[in-house]
């Protein structure tokens, strides 16, 4: 198998596209992670280097003059997400496909970078009310942070048509297997 591909998740925030690409990873041993780089603060249990490289905001601005990154984002106000492209690289040396989780407008970008090297993934809510609830059970954000994330949502939302494919998450084992189904097609192709 040519392992130089790339699977990008995108969702609204709370979606659950972390969720699905933790367990994935149990799964597929050639699957490593894209580490964005962010200028948001770690939330509990997160950790530096693993789950983004937590960099300040001028650290990331001068990585943007620098030309370092493949795509960025201020995502939300004050905060950008951008892929570094010596993942790109580091990542493919090992042999590896790489899985992305990027914002809407970032799976896009990446997808029109990679062509058909990439599969896109939009991970879809049940509803707005359930994106909702997860939001809020997973108690990583403030009030405002939430009002924020729920606001873009309606907006990407709209956006699923414009990739491959779109899993929903309602019943977990069931978004699983269903990833799972469009991921075997698309590597053995
Ligand atoms: P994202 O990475 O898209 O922001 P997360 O994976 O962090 O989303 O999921 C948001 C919250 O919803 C987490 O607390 C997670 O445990 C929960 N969650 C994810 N998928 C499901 C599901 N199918 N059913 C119920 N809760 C879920
Ligand atoms: P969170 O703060 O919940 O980890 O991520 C917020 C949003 O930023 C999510 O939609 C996530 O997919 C997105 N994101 C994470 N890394 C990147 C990246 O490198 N580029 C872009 N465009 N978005 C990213």
């Amino acid at each position: 198998m040519d392992n130089r591909k790339a699977i990008l998740f995108s969702a609204p925030s709370g979606s659950g596209k972390t969720t699905i690409i933790k367990e994935l990873s149990k799964r597929y041993d050639c699957f490593e992670f894209s580490i964005s780089a962010t200028s948001r603060s770690p939330r509990e249990g997160e950790t530096n280097g693993v789950d983004y490289y937590f960099i300040s905001h001028d650290e990331f601005k001068r990585r943007v003059a620098n030309d370092e990154f493949l795509e960025w984002e201020e995502v939300y106000q004050g905060i950008c997400y951008g892929t570094l492209k010596s993942e790109i690289e580091r990542i493919w040396n090992n042999g590896h496909v790489i899985v992305f989780d990027v914002d809407v407008k970032g799976g896009k970008n990446l997808k029109r970078y990679f062509g058909d090297t990439a599969m896109s993934i939009f991970v879809m809510p049940p509803s707005i009310e359930v994106l909702e609830q997860r939001l809020r059970s997973r108690g990583t954000e403030t009030e405002e942070a939430i009002s924020k994330r729920l606001g873009r949502s309606a907006i990407e939302l709209k956006e699923a048509p414009s990739f491959d494919e779109t899993i929903i998450n309602d019943d977990l084992q069931t978004a699983i297997e269903d990833t799972v189904k469009v991921i075997d097609k698309f590597l053995s192709c």
